[in-house]
């Protein structure tokens, strides 16, 4: 996504000390640069740099589990299936991506998972990390060393405090999940809607995930079959039988229903992808976050409905994803470490997630109205007030990290271990200013 820009030069490490010697470097001869884990972030120069160096983590990709302990590490090379499959065989696995391209700096952006309702988010279930820090020293953060660094570190964002080298995490057990896509046609939006937003309200068990996809594609419509628009449900079981608890979805007529039993390596490769990596366009993302108890996340799908009607032919793809964050999520997250950098008031709310990926070869005037034009349809639907977007699906002019109660916590910690404002000058990432 990032790969139109061009570094002047890369460096591949392969241990925390190669990390430390080149930022030493970049650092001497005042450099732009980026880390890049597997470059999935769609803000411009988080992950990728123009006339720079890169940091491209991508040789780091030890991984290690104890049985004694069942503690779990990996370094931040490869992608998260990769991870999985490592795992898979001692019949564990890790809180990660949804899907297996993902890489590892999502954890550092908290990271939403099938597991994140039983177990929080990625980042809760850190144990421990190896940091390299703006200074080229080499630290461990944890719930005793350098705390503070450890909770930033925990859904702060990711190249804000320094480079993580290795991540010690507490792992899960990966049985047999029950899971699988179901397809619907636009007729059944509301009622699909309706039963997303039960889910959250009452689904009680923290085994079953859900995430809601509405898809437009910006070709025509192919008349009254309106064939431009679906709805695709992604239905996560850990077990290998879910009860009842799809049966709201199961009972709205459908197209194609692929819920069966599955490893959890095959549930990140779901048969349908998440529009995100089917479209492959220049995408970027937007975020929206809101509570079950007013009607601001239908409005959404209305407002986000008519913009991709008004503005056909100018976008490929446009999605709109609801993700709900239920209560045993928040507590999940709250129990361990004393919560994450986000501090997560207690759910149930849903974070939506809005995609638009454009055609290639359009002009920039065309490209910059457009963006405008969507950025303006999402903020024309006002966020809850009190709880935090989520940084792994904004856009960077939205200033997520500004939504987090620890805001002012998080820029102390920031300037502590960037004090000369080296990362904060020569490499991109969220503001703290
Ligand atoms: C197809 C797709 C699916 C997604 N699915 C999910 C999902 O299921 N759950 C979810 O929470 N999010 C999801 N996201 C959002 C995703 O978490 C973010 O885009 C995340 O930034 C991706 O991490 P990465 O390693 O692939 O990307 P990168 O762009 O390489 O890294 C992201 C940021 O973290 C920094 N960084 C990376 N590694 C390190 C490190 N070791 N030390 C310091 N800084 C580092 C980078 O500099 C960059 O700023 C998805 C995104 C896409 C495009």
């Amino acid at each position: 996504m990032q790969s139109s820009y061009n570094p002047s030069c890369a460096v591949y490490p392969t241990s925390a000390q190669d990390v430390s010697t080149a930022l030493q470097a970049i650092r001497a001869a005042k450099s732009r640069f980026a880390i890049k884990a597997a470059g999935h972030n769609p803000n411009t120069f988080y992950s990728s740099v123009n006339a720079g160096v890169l940091i491209d983590l991508n040789q780091m990709t030890t991984r290690t589990y104890d049985a004694s302990t069942t503690l779990g590490t990996y370094e931040p090379g490869g992608q998260f299936g990769d991870i999985y499959n490592y795992f898979q065989q001692y019949g564990r696995t890790v809180v990660g991506a949804r899907l297996a391209g993902v890489g590892t700096g999502l954890a550092l952006g908290g990271g939403l998972s099938y597991l994140s309702p039983q177990y929080g988010m990625a980042c809760d279930s850190f144990r421990e990390l190896e940091v390299v820090l703006p200074s080229g020293q080499i630290v461990t953060a944890s719930p005793t060393q350098n705390q503070d660094l450890f909770f930033a570190d925990r859904g702060g964002g990711g190249n804000a405090y320094g480079v993580v080298t290795k991540y010690t995490v507490q792992t899960r057990p990966s049985g047999t999940f029950y899971a699988g896509n179901i397809i619907y046609v636009f007729e059944q939006t509301n009622a699909v809607l309706n039963a997303i937003h039960n889910f959250l309200v009452y689904n009680t068990d923290p085994k079953a995930s859900i995430i809601g996809t509405y898809e437009y594609l910006g070709a025509p419509s192919g008349g009254s079959l309106q064939l431009d628009q679906a709805v695709i449900m992604f239905l996560v079981y850990d077990g290998p039988d879910a009860g009842n608890a799809f049966a709201n979805f199961t009972s709205i007529p459908y197209l194609v229903n692929t819920l069966g039993q599955k490893t959890y390596p095959e549930v990140v490769n779901m048969p349908v992808p998440l529009s995100t990596e089917a479209s492959r366009g220049d995408n970027i993302f937007r975020v929206q976050v809101h509570r079950v108890n007013d009607t601001s996340y239908s409005k959404a799908l209305q407002v986000w409905s008519a913009w991709c009607e008004a503005n056909k032919g100018s976008y490929s793809l446009s999605s709109l994803e609801y993700q709900p964050i239920p209560k045993s999520l928040t507590d999940a997250s709250n129990s361990q470490n004393g919560g994450n950098a986000m501090q997560m008031p207690s759910g149930p709310w849903f974070w939506l997630n809005f995609l638009i990926s454009t055609p290639p070869g359009i002009s920039n005037a065309s490209y910059n109205a457009i963006q405008a034009s969507f950025r303006n349809m999402v903020n024309s639907v006002p966020n809850a007030a009190g709880l935090p977007l989520f940084i792994n699906d904004a856009n960077h002019d939205q200033n997520a990290l500004s939504t987090f109660s620890t805001y002012k916590k998080l820029q102390a910690i920031k300037k502590k271990y960037d004090p000369d404002n080296f990362f904060a000058t020569y490499t991109g990432g969220w503001s703290f200013a």
